[in-house]
């Protein structure tokens, strides 16, 4: 039997830690229960917000509306051969548990997605990804319930339609479908995949000879905790903005002005933008004021030191996508989900 809780603060649920007041509360462990909140005289009408980790939104605003935590547990083995494993995890499974899971288990493709926080129903929303990998790399198919109708619907990678931190469930799909299991195509032979970033240079720090997904896991997680705010200390969300992609004309000329420039060549030509670079160099980083501010390692991530209101980081936000604009005529577009 499902509950329904009323005005009840869901700052704890979230990494950023805003106070944030939600009209209504309830969960759900499966779809039985999922049922059950869809058809509630409570929710019906109301506006819905699926909760997982909490790690990619930031509250502006109370929430009126009913606020859905997704809690469907289990990881099951599908099928398996020699070469390949296809794994099902529940929505409401922790992430960078379950890729310790497939790592200790020998199955490879997410061990560079290590560290990440949120839940395995989440990672398809914005394809995550890290390292030079992404969840289109590895997914295979998911379950979504489609709250209008109440039938679940399978979605395979094409359908999908990933994209760099986007899918149809971000954009053209937004607030129709409740995503309550991913399945995804591991490698029992892996690939290693190192060349990105600084995993080279941890490896070999960490005296690695022979290299293992145990391994590269460790390295990914060595850097990021060595990086990356860890929200349990200090309120963020990972990167508030994505990286800006541009035509190699509108690069060649911000080249000429800029020739440091943070800059990574996409096949198709277009120049995909370190947009740390771009709000480093304008001296953001760093930046505090009052309980909030710019992380001091990394330029990309918004902060809350205490008891700051999330429509203050937003405003943070706005101030600094208008100097990019400013300064680089780039227009940055937030990564993080805005409430
Ligand atoms: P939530 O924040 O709970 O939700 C995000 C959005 O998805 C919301 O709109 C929500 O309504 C919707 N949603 C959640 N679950 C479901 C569901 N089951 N069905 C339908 N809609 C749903 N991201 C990266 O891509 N790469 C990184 O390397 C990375 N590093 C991070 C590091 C830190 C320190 C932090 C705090 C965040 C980082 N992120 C990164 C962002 C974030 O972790 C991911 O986007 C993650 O997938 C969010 O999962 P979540 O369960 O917390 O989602
Ligand atoms: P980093 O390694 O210092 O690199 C800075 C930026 O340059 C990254 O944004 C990355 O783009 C890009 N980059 C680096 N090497 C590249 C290569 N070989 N080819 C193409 N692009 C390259 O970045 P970081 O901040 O420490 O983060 C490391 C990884 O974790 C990145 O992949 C980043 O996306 C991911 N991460 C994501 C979040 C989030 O919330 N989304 C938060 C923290 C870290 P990409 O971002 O496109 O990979």
């Amino acid at each position: 039997m499902i509950q329904i809780q009323h005005n009840k603060s869901i700052k704890n649920y979230t990494t950023f830690g805003v106070p944030v007041i939600a009209k209504k509360f309830t969960q759900f462990s499966d779809l039985q229960e999922l049922n059950e909140v869809v058809s509630h005289p409570e929710v019906v009408g109301e506006k819905m917000l699926i909760l997982g980790g909490g790690s990619n939104l930031l509250f502006t605003q109370d929430f009126a509306g009913i606020v859905i935590l997704n809690q469907i547990k289990g990881i099951e083995i599908i099928s398996e051969d020699m070469d390949q494993v296809l794994i099902k995890s529940g929505a409401g499974e922790n992430w960078h548990e379950f890729v310790l899971y497939c790592v200790d288990n020998g199955y490879s493709g997410v061990e560079n997605l290590s560290l990440i926080p949120g839940s395995v129903g989440a990672s398809p929303m914005q394809n995550i990804g890290a390292y030079g990998v992404e969840i289109k790399d590895v997914f295979h198919s998911l379950e979504a319930f489609h709250i209008e109708s109440g039938e679940v619907k399978i979605f395979n990678n094409e359908e999908c339609k990933f994209g760099y931190r986007e899918s149809v469930f971000k954009n053209i799909y937004k607030n129709q479908y409740i995503i309550t299991s991913v399945t995804f195509q591991l490698s029992k032979k892996p690939i290693f995949k190192t060349s990105y970033g600084a995993i080279k240079a941890e490896l070999e720090s960490m005296g690695v000879k022979e290299l293992s997904i145990k391994k590269i896991s460790e390295a990914v997680i060595n850097i990021r905790s060595s990086k990356l705010p860890n929200p349990k200390e200090i309120g963020n969300a990972g990167s508030f903005f994505k990286n800006p992609v541009i035509s190699k004309q509108q690069f060649d000329e911000l080249k000429l002005k800029f020739p440091e420039i943070a800059n990574y060549p996409l096949p198709n030509g277009d120049v995909k933008i370190a947009a740390g670079w771009l709000i480093d160099s304008l001296g953001w980083k760093g930046k505090r004021i009052g309980d909030y501010g710019v992380h001091k390692n990394q330029a990309l991530v918004l902060v809350n030191y205490g008891e700051s209101k999330g429509s203050d980081i937003y405003d943070l936000s706005t101030n600094i996508l208008d100097s990019v604009k400013q300064n680089f005529g780039i227009e940055l577009e937030r990564e993080v989900n805005i409430f």
